[in-house]
Parts: structure tokens; C-alpha cells; sequence
């Protein structure tokens, strides 16, 4: 749709010819008359849809002059990081070239008696990290009594960052009456809970569902019976050629250091580990090494990897399969950037075939499993959990068959027991058991 087919006031729509700008975006068109109305809302859409302008085009449309001398705020803006505030404080500027609207951005990190001074000039539209706004408004400067409009932008990064008492309290500090915005490019546990306690009747604006796979993936599955013979998968995998700079995903940040031990064996000097516990300066340092091809191999948690932005990612490996399969999806997100091809391999024990049936059902396809290649040996030694995991499954009378997705895979094995063939590769048929998991629970993983 044609911005001028949108109801925008003439000093939008000339910001927008200076910009270049004609067409609104799916998600701008859908969430303006959204954000006009006034009700709550929660818009989804991937990273680069142009989400900034689906709520900042609506509330400048409304926004009216104000007359007093030192007024308060009355949009709020917060958004995860410094940079971002910066960006969204430069988008203003441009909307805002033909309108009298006066804004401004605060975060950590600059100087707070400068923010007080801008704060108590007035401003009609403030843009804020979540941590400097506490530290503003408990200074007594900052008044939030007069935000009509509260927009949350990048939730799901937010979150992500440990932000969540900071959002809660700032939430408190704002009046009952008020229009809550939400945007994110997924949605989570997290944002259900801030949506459900703090949002009223929101309207859903979602494009393109969060679940599409990008199509310049290529995905794949392996179905390992074991911790063991998934580290004999990946190095074999680390050793084709053709996996010229990867990431492996590890799901907890121990797991990540143990793989990296154990790959190190194999792969000294060619790889590199990545987690929370590392200092901002090492992360900063290593993403930087890895994307001048410095070594070709990084592991990483979900948390660290999510805003790894390197072009030529050629494959990425769920070495184990994460429990939110939101963050499968943007696990895989890392590879096929910027118009290039990439593959996605994940690794699924036994254990984590839940996780596999949620990430499945999320994207609403079948992840392509493969046989396990003939040179990788099949482990027989277990983890604790393996174990109890096989104890269960061996105590089972009757085997069901099951109505689950995963039901063909159970099927080939059992069938393979009692043929007796193994399958490719697969020496060890016992340790894989079909069972029937119908009335399963998503219980906390341990290793
Ligand atoms: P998101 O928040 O969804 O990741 P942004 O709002 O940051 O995306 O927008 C991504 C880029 O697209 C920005 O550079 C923005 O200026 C540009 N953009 C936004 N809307 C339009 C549009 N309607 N036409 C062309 N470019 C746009
Ligand atoms: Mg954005």
C-alpha cells in the first residue's frame, strides 16, 4: 500500500518523499490503524520489516502540539540497547523535519545531569534504555505521569538481556490509563507474561509468521541415540570441507565449554568459544575474529549468538536442540544472510525429541532427517539422564504406536530391531526403543 493511501498528515508524508520512502511495509500498513485507535496491540514481524515506523508514523500522526512550557512526556519509547536508541532518536528527526515535536534519547553510559537538563526543558516524546529510565525517574526529574502512549519495541531482545525488573518497574511507575505498544521480531515466554500482566485486550498484528523457515536454508536433522555419538557426528561433520566457518549451538553455557574441550582435541586453533561468562571485550574480540575468518569453527549459547550478525555463515550446527524452538529459528537465522546460501544441521538425541516436535510444529514443516553417515560410531556409553531416559522406555509393557511426528522415526527403528539390521551405521540397536510418550511433560533438561 501506498503511504498516501494511509491517512497520514502532509509534514509525514513529505518526511517520507525526503526519504525516498512510497510504499508502507505489510506490518506498517496492518499496525497503523491499529495504533490509531488506540487499543493495545502487540505487532510480530521479522527483523528489518520496518517495524520502527508502524508505530512511530501512527503516533506522530496524532501527536498535538503541546502548549505548556516544560511539558512531560507523553509517548515513551524504550528500546534494549544505546545504539537503538540512538537510531530510533535519528528516525524522529527525519518524521519529524516538517512537525514542531520536541523528543529526546537517554541511556547509560552519558552523562545523567545533561538528561535531567533535557528532561526538565520538556519533551513530548522520550526514547529511553530500560535501565537509565529507572535511574531518571528516581531522581524525581523524570515524571512519567503523562505517558499516554508506551511503546516497547525489540521485546524479545529486551528479555533477552535481563531486562525484565527493570520493565516491571517502569511499568508501575506509569499511569493506568494508556495505550500499551508492543513490537518484537518473535514472541516467547517472556513477552506472554509482560502481554498477559500488563497489556489490555491487545489486538495481534503478526506478519509472516514467526515460525517461517527462510528459504535460503537448508535444513536437516540427525536423530543420534547419544550424547557419545553426537560427538563423533560433529567431527565428522567439522571435517568436510565444505563447513568453511560455522556456528554450533550449545544450550548451556557448561555444555558449550565441555564441547570446546572436546572438540579442541580434533580441532586446536580453528575454534572458539563464546558465552555469557566471557567478558564483553573477549565476545566483541572473537565475533570480530570470526567474521575475518580468523578460525572457522565458534560455539555459542543462544543468548550470545542471537545478534551475531556475520555474512558468510556456511552452516549452522544445533549441537543440542533448544528447549524454546523460537530459538531454533533464530539459530538458523545466523546462516543464508545477505542473499547467500546456508545449512542448518541440528542434532537430536533421543532425550530432545520433544524439542524436535515443538521446533516442527512451530514452523509448521518437517525438519529432513539424515542417516547417520556409515563412518560415525555409534556410542553405547550413556549420560545419567540417557540413562534413566532408557530405564523408562525398557519398563514400558506395551508399546503404543504414537500419533506424534516422531512416530516414523520409532517406527524404523523398531522395525530395524527386529530385523535385526542395525540400520546404517547403527550398531546399537537396543539403546533405541520406540515408546509411547502420549500425556508427555516438558520437564527442565539435565545432563
Ligand atoms: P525492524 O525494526 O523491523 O527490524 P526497521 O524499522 O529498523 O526494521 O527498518 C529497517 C530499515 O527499513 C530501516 O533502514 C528503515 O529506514 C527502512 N524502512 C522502513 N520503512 C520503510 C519503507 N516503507 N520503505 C522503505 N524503507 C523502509
Ligand atoms: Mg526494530
Amino acid at each position: 500500500m501506498l503511504f498516501e493511501e494511509l491517512n497520514i498528515t502532509t509534514p509525514l508524508r513529505n518526511a517520507l518523499d525526503d526519504l525516498g520512502y512510497k510504499e508502507a511495509t505489510p506490518i506498517q500498513e496492518q499496525a497503523y490503524p491499529v495504533v490509531m485507535s488506540g487499543r493495545d496491540m502487540v505487532g510480530v514481524a521479522q527483523t528489518g520489516t520496518g517495524k520502527t515506523f508502524a508505530y512511530l508514523l501512527p503516533l506522530l500522526r496524532n501527536i498535538k502540539f503541546s502548549k505548556e512550557k516544560h511539558p512531560r512526556p507523553k509517548i515513551l519509547i524504550v528500546q534494549p540497547t544505546r545504539e537503538l536508541v540512538i537510531q530510533l532518536v535519528s528516525e524522529l528527526e527525519k518524521l519529524t523535519k516538517y512537525m514542531n515535536v520536541r523528543f529526546a534519547g537517554i541511556y547509560g553510559g552519558a552523562n545523567i545531569n545533561k538528561q535531567k537538563d533535557i528532561v526538565y526543558n520538556g519533551i513530548d516524546i522520550l526514547v529511553s534504555t530500560p535501565g537509565r529510565l529507572v535511574d531518571l525517574s528516581a531522581t524525581g526529574v523524570l515524571r512519567l505521569i503523562d505517558v499516554q502512549k508506551f511503546v516497547l519495541d525489540e521485546v524479545d531482545e529486551m528479555l533477552n538481556s535481563g531486562f525484565k525488573a527493570q520493565l516491571t518497574h517502569i511499568l508501575d511507575l506509569l499511569p493506568i490509563k494508556r495505550q500499551n505498544i508492543m513490537f518484537s521480531a518473535t514472541l516467547n515466554r517472556g513477552v506472554d507474561d509482560i502481554i498477559q500482566e500488563y497489556f489490555n485486550d491487545p489486538i495481534r498484528v503478526e506478519i509472516a509468521k514467526h515460525g517461517t523457515p527462510l528459504e535460503k536454508i537448508e535444513q536437516s536433522a540427525y536423530m543420534v541415540p547419544n550424547y557419545h555419538t553426537k560427538l563423533n557426528l560433529i567431527k565428522y561433520l567439522l571435517h568436510d570441507d565444505e563447513v568453511k566457518k560455522v556456528l554450533i549451538f550449545a544450550a548451556r553455557k557448561k555444555w558449550a565449554d565441555r564441547l570446546y574441550e572436546i572438540l579442541s582435541e580434533d580441532f586446536d586453533g580453528e575454534m572458539d568459544v563464546l558465552h555469557s561468562n566471557k567478558s564483553q571485550n573477549y565476545r566483541i574480540q572473537a565475533l570480530q575474529k570470526f567474521a575475518d575468518n580468523e578460525f572457522r569453527i565458534l560455539i555459542a549459547t543462544d543468548v550470545i549468538a542471537r545478534g551475531v550478525d556475520v555474512d558468510d555463515i556456511t552452516h549452522v550446527i544445533s549441537f543440542d536442540t533448544p528447549d524454546f524452538p523460537e530459538n531454533y529459528i533464530h539459530r538458523i537465522g545466523r546462516t543464508g544472510r545477505a542473499d547467500k546460501k546456508g545449512k542448518s544441521i541440528a542434532l537430536i538425541s533421543q532425550i530432545e525429541e520433544e524439542y524436535l516436535e515443538d521446533i516442527e510444529e512451530l514452523m509448521q514443516m518437517e525438519i529432513p532427517k539424515l542417516d547417520m553417515p556409515e563412518d560415525v560410531e555409534i556410542s553405547e556409553i550413556l549420560l545419567e539422564s540417557e540413562k534413566e531416559l532408557s530405564n523408562q522406555r525398557n519398563n514400558l509393557v506395551t508399546i503404543k504406536g504414537r500419533e506424534s511426528r516422531g512416530a516414523a522415526f520409532h517406527e524404523k527403528k523398531a522395525k530395524n530391531m527386529k530385523e535385526n539390521l542395525g540400520g546404517p551405521g547403527r550398531r546399537n540397536p537396543k539403546k533405541t526403543k520406540p515408546v509411547n510418550r502420549a500425556g508427555r511433560r516438558r520437564k527442565s533438561r539435565k545432563k
